[in-house]
């Protein structure tokens, strides 16, 4: 059945298996490999044309190449987006959808908690060429309102947030922004694409790192951003094609087939996710465990508004005793002797992969930011990550079992 004949309001489910194919005369079943730099005119004329912009064809990879075609309409598909675009990397996917609509003296309003290596362009990068940043408590209504009180050209945020998983009020920074005339840009790789519809809550952009779940086997990098054609093919597309930042065909095959498999991965990570947290907030070895669908979590309402999967991590801070400080040695070693004690948990900074994973964000993911700045976002030498993957939950419940008993 070719796209153009699929029936009406397919849901994600299947949209992730009929989308995005374009079957070459071979017929082939699955979505075919298009590993080439370029592509032949049939006459010089062809090529004029080409260039000229008066006819659409695959002119060189930097440009367009069908396996990346492929991979952009099945996540438009399934995000509700009307375009895509892929990026190289999920950072690259990061940068352009700011880089391309942002100038000297331009003012951009961003959540403090963010991505380690965005944080790094926002203060290495952006702040050199005349941006203006202003950061805000994402979980906190109040600064938002004060913040963007004031006319903006675009705000980021990453909900839930990295790592402590902070719920961003949506909806509501998406009413603010709009009266700052700002474009509201959600980094939604924590939610993923089935937990949260950060365009249907308001937004105006979603951006994924696709080798986290999107790939979910630990296998490519890849990003996408996603949105509205006047922004996706606009200046987003203009700055990839002419940067580079393009994703190889191999990468997006791999990303293709792996959407096919996204929502069983992401609803049985998520399922055990949210079971492993319940079990570690009840642990006398852990103070405080985070997932937004946990009633304990401190924006648990607002999540279970916006979000219909909690997503695939539990952030967990160890219960170090009366008097140990939380942000000194004493409390690394506790948060070291646990991982290094974890069998089915590899330490590494990956998330939403099929294998589990520990990570400890003080010292790796965000060992830039000074002791101050993890503070103020919730990050202490106890705070441990877990990306649950898919092994058997009671499996890894054991583990932590045994691990916790180190500490
Ligand atoms: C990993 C990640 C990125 C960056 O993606 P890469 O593919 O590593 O470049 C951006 N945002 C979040 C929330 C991430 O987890």
């Amino acid at each position: 059945m070719n796209a153009q004949e699929l029936p009406r309001d397919l849901r994600p489910d299947t949209l992730a298996l009929h989308t995005g194919i374009h079957r070459s005369e071979a017929n082939e079943m699955s979505e075919g490999l298009y590993l080439t730099q370029g592509y032949a005119y049939d006459s010089a004329e062809q090529a004029r044309d080409a260039f000229a912009g008066d006819i659409d064809i695959y002119m060189y990879s930097r440009y367009g190449n069908p396996t990346v075609t492929a991979f952009q309409e099945r996540l438009a598909a399934i995000e509700g987006a009307e375009s895509c675009f892929a990026t190289s990397t999920g950072m690259s996917a990061v940068f352009v959808s700011l880089a391309s609509i942002l100038g000297q003296g331009d003012r951009l309003v961003a959540s403090r908690a963010l991505f380690g290596s965005t944080l790094q362009v926002f203060a290495n990068f952006f702040e050199k060429w005349g941006i203006v940043i202003d950061y805000v408590d994402a979980h906190d209504n109040e600064d938002w309102e004060r913040v963007l009180a004031t006319p903006a050209k675009a705000v980021y945020i990453e909900s839930p947030t990295n790592p402590m998983q902070d719920v961003v009020d949506i909806p509501f920074v998406a009413a603010l922004t709009k009266q700052a005339g700002a474009l509201f840009i959600v980094d939604n790789v924590f939610a993923t694409a089935l937990g949260q519809k950060p365009l249907e809550l308001g937004a105006d952009a979603v951006v994924y790192s696709a080798t986290k779940h999107i790939d979910g086997q630990g296998r490519v990098l890849g990003g996408a951003i996603l949105g509205s054609a006047d922004y996706v093919d606009g200046p987003v597309k203009t700055m990839v094609r002419q940067m580079g930042a393009t994703i190889s065909p191999f990468n997006a095959w791999v990303l293709v087939k792996a959407l096919e498999t996204l929502s069983v991965r992401v609803e049985r990570q998520a399922a055990s996710a949210i079971e492993l947290a319940r079990w570690l907030e009840a642990h006398p070895k852990v103070s405080v465990a985070r997932y937004p669908l946990l009633p304990s979590h401190p924006q648990y309402e607002r999540a279970a508004k916006q979000m219909t999967i909690g997503g695939t991590l539990v952030t967990l801070d160890l219960a170090v005793g009366d008097g140990v400080d939380v942000a000194g040695p004493e409390s690394q070693a506790a948060a070291f002797r646990f991982m290094n004690a974890l069998r089915l948990f590899t330490i590494s900074n990956n998330l939403g992969d099929a294998k589990s994973i520990s990570t400890h964000p003080a010292t790796t993911t965000h060992n830039k930011m000074t002791p101050e700045a993890r503070a103020s976002v919730g990050i202490s030498e106890t705070t441990v990550r877990l990306s649950i993957g898919l092994e058997d939950v009671e499996d890894l419940r054991a583990d932590l079992d045994q691990a916790l008993a180190q500490v």
